[in-house]
């Protein structure tokens, strides 16, 4: 794991770069925004740690300008600032996390490994498979310029298969995202819901396949042929 840590204060760069070297990453300390930037177009970091208050720019500056390149890196923020309204900025603007400075650097290892853990995030509002588009904000699904005409539960469920494509979704995080306590679903409708939305993909010609890994839950892949 090599991260990108961005801190102009010498002394407390050297502090986290020991101990994240420590907590086993590899660490690149840059001091200032330019830097962090050039830094992050020549290599791929798995996580940038950015200090807000860089002498030449603000990291929010740093942050937004790596999301206008499509840059999805894990950003976990260093801030002096603790008004909510920074914090939310921060978010707002794609961080993953911030801590509030001074901290422990015991904490910023912690935080840094649960950022992570996390499932890659999409930047993308259209997540695409093959033939199969899907836009997360109208909900909408389409092959070519034919929408798929699902219900709210499928559209659900293929969210959730498409953003963990080529990755197991249990069956157990499909039934709590898909059904509230109140209209439990049985194991069962997960599968007629797995069913019906094989069958509209498949007369769509999506290139896509849905694996049922028996006793575990399911996988959404691009066809092979595709
Ligand atoms: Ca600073």
């Amino acid at each position: 794991m090599r991260i990108l840590l961005v801190e102009d204060n010498r002394r407390l760069s050297e502090a986290v770069q020991e101990s994240l070297m420590k907590a086993g990453f590899e660490v690149d300390p840059v001091h200032d925004g330019d830097g962090a930037l050039a830094a992050a177009s020549g290599q791929q970091y798995d996580a940038v740690v950015l200090d807000l208050g860089l002498p030449d720019m603000d990291g929010i500056e740093v942050l937004k300008k790596l999301r206008a390149r499509r840059d999805t890196v894990p950003v976990l923020i260093l801030t002096a600032r603790d008004a909510l309204s920074d914090r939310v900025d921060g978010l707002n603007k794609g961080a993953d996390d911030y801590l509030v400075k001074p901290f422990e650097t015991e904490e910023l290892v912690a935080r840094l490994k649960a950022v992570l853990r996390r499932p890659a995030r999409a930047l993308d509002a259209v997540l695409t498979l093959n033939n199969l588009s899907f836009d997360t904000i109208s909900r909408e699904a389409v092959v070519g310029a034919s929408r798929l005409g699902l219900s709210r539960r499928e559209t659900d469920l293929l969210e959730q298969l498409i953003r963990a494509s080529d990755k197991i979704v249990t069956k157990k995080a499909i039934e709590s995202r898909l059904y509230s306590y109140e209209e439990k679903g049985s194991v069962n409708s997960v599968e007629v819901l797995v069913h019906r939305l094989r069958k509209k993909l498949l007369a769509q010609e999506a290139g896509i396949e849905i694996h049922t890994l028996r006793g575990i839950g399911y996988m959404m892949t691009g066809s092979k042929e595709c």
